[in-house]
């Protein structure tokens, strides 16, 4: 899936589970190496995303992923892993992002003015602790970023037919986001976080039509890995870059 804002500057999509090598319980395309698959079918299926999409693959950066509000800027591929972040930053060009994901939301986001890029991991705990406004906030601090220049586009993630969540986190949410959020049936607490990340987003300043929440959940899609459904399971990725 491309990202609704890909243009000559820049390249940005999403993939979903199918087109890799990988074997049960990952096949076939994931690309995560913090899950227990084989390390040589990960590289494949990562080189088969970067000769698809035309990038060099030795150029890539990603995290480790931690579920938190840490947001790093990249100036060269030197270190592909970077550890202790959620959220990665550039403003050169030829370095890939890449974001995993099998039910958080995986974000790209393009500041299409001044030509910076990032790539987000935001699950609950990253959403709830800010990790997108974390982002925003770096952009606009480090390169001057607008928000009205802001672009983003979130990924297929779990949606509120199949986010259950328990009483504490569900009076959590009302508390802090509000009622709106949370739907029961059948004594059970259900999450809208897609929602959330939307009413973040515009309450950060961006404008809604530079707003895409993908309404994909990865829970009823099959052709996504989802942790929830699957259990252990491979993860998709958003990658994004300056050309
Ligand atoms: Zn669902």
């Amino acid at each position: 899936m491309r990202a609704f804002f890909e243009d000559d500057s820049v390249l940005a999509f999403f993939t979903n589970r199918h087109g890799g090598v990988s074997k049960a319980p990952y096949e076939s395309l994931n690309v995560s190496d913090s899950v227990e698959d084989k390390p040589a079918d990960i590289i494949k299926n990562r080189q088969i995303i970067a000769d698809n999409n035309n990038f060099l693959l030795e150029n890539m950066v990603y995290m480790e992923q931690i579920h938190s509000a840490n947001i790093k800027i990249v100036t060269n591929s030197f270190v592909s892993k970077i550890r202790d972040c959620d959220g990665i930053i550039t403003d050169k060009i030829k370095i890939p992002l890449m974001t995993m994901a099998a039910d958080c939301a995986p974000v790209l986001v393009y500041d299409k003015s001044k030509k910076i890029i990032a790539a987000l991991h935001s699950g609950r705990v990253g959403t709830f602790k800010g990790v997108i406004s974390a982002a925003i906030y770096k952009m606009r601090i480090n390169f001057g970023s607008l928000q009205e220049d802001i672009v983003v586009h979130v990924g297929p993630s779990i949606a509120k037919c199949c986010y259950e969540v328990d009483e504490s986190i569900a009076n959590f949410t009302i508390k802090n986001f509000g009622s709106k959020y949370i739907s029961s049936k059948n004594n059970k607490y259900f999450l809208d976080i897609k929602s959330i990340i939307k009413e973040q987003l515009i309450s950060f300043g961006l404008l809604e039509k530079n707003i895409r929440i993908s309404d994909i959940c990865t829970s009823c899609d099959k052709n996504y890995f989802s942790y929830r459904r699957d259990g252990p399971t491979g993860r998709f990725c958003g990658i994004i870059m300056l050309k």
